[in-house]
């Protein structure tokens, strides 16, 4: 384990965009996970836990603290259970359930992230099919949790208020006579054609109740916006997109220009989904 400094954060995230942090470490395991955290706590250290970087802006500045990068690639099934190393891909999830005949997560066919990325921020409701799992507090401090310890929600989980490391989850999933790996290319294959996947960062806004956030940026003229070289995709407009060389102050001058022209036109305050990191 080697803890590297000055690092491009940019590189690692699918937005391409961020300054440098101060410290950077990449980890493994759970030993690995608990021996970071102790020594970022002794030297009084911020920590940030980085999955794929499919969900995250960071700030031109940089990180002032110590990025653990998630590389905790465990996987190991017994019957319709599944225990989830959180460093493992989605799409190698989906994929490696589907093959073996094991129904619940084809809705995250196409989604890119890492079950920890996913979890925390309860992507495509994937929280549903969790029922176990392990956590470390900001001291390394192992807790086995249930999922009602999550209280997940609409692109929610307490992960984002405690703060706490997923190391890994149990999920529960069904035999299928299916055939899922056709279904799970089909899911893929649809939402490729339906979104922009060149740095983008998914989804930039939540859907407000009862609403699409794409067709209310659309409606109120926003498809194309640019500021600098951050963009409204034209393709689907809650995807901004970086088409050069963006910085995050571009990201969020256009946020900012998009809420005001949605909120002019229809009322509705947009509420952000992909968490920047400043
Ligand atoms: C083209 C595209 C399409 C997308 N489509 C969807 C979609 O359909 N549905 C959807 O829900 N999302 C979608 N997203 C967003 C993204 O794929 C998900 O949010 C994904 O779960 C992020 O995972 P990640 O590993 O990249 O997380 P990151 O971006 O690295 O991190 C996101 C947050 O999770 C935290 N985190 C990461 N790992 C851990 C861990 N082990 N323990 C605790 N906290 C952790 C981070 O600190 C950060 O706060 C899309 C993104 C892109 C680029």
């Amino acid at each position: 384990m080697k803890i590297e400094k000055g690092v491009s954060l940019a590189q690692f995230t699918t937005l391409r965009v961020g300054g440098k942090a101060d410290a950077f470490v990449r980890v493994k395991d759970c030993d690995e996970a608990q021996q970071v955290l102790r020594f970022a706590q002794k030297e009084n250290l911020p920590v940030y836990f980085l999955g794929s970087g499919a969900n995250i802006l960071f700030s031109d500045v940089g990180f002032r603290g110590l990025v653990i990068k998630n590389e905790i690639f465990s996987l190991e099934f017994s019957d319709t259970r599944v225990k989830v190393g959180s460093g493992i891909p989605l799409a190698a999830l989906v994929m490696e359930t589907a093959q073996r005949g094991l129904a619940g997560l084809q809705n995250l066919a196409g989604v890119p992230g890492t079950f920890g990325g996913g979890i925390a921020g309860n992507a495509n409701e994937i929280g549903e099919k969790l029922i176990s799992a392990t956590l470390l507090d900001s001291a390394g401090e192992i807790k086995k949790v249930k999922q009602d310890y999550f209280a997940f929600a609409y692109r929610y989980s307490n992960l984002k208020k405690t703060g706490e490391f997923l190391v890994e989850g149990e999920l529960q999933l069904e035999n299928s006579a299916e055939d899922l790996r056709k279904q799970v290319a089909q899911l893929a294959r649809e939402k490729v054609l339906k979104q922009p996947y060149e740095k983008t960062a998914g989804s930039w806004f939540k859907n407000p109740e009862g609403k699409k956030a794409w067709e209310l940026i659309t409606q109120s003229g926003c498809s194309g916006l640019r500021s600098g070289d951050a963009q409204v995709s034209k393709q689907h407009a809650n995807f901004f997109q970086n088409v050069g060389h963006a910085k995050a102050r571009d990201f969020l001058e256009l946020e900012k220009q998009v809420k005001e022209a949605v909120q002019n036109q229809f009322g509705i305050e947009l509420e952000r989904e992909v968490v920047v990191v400043e």
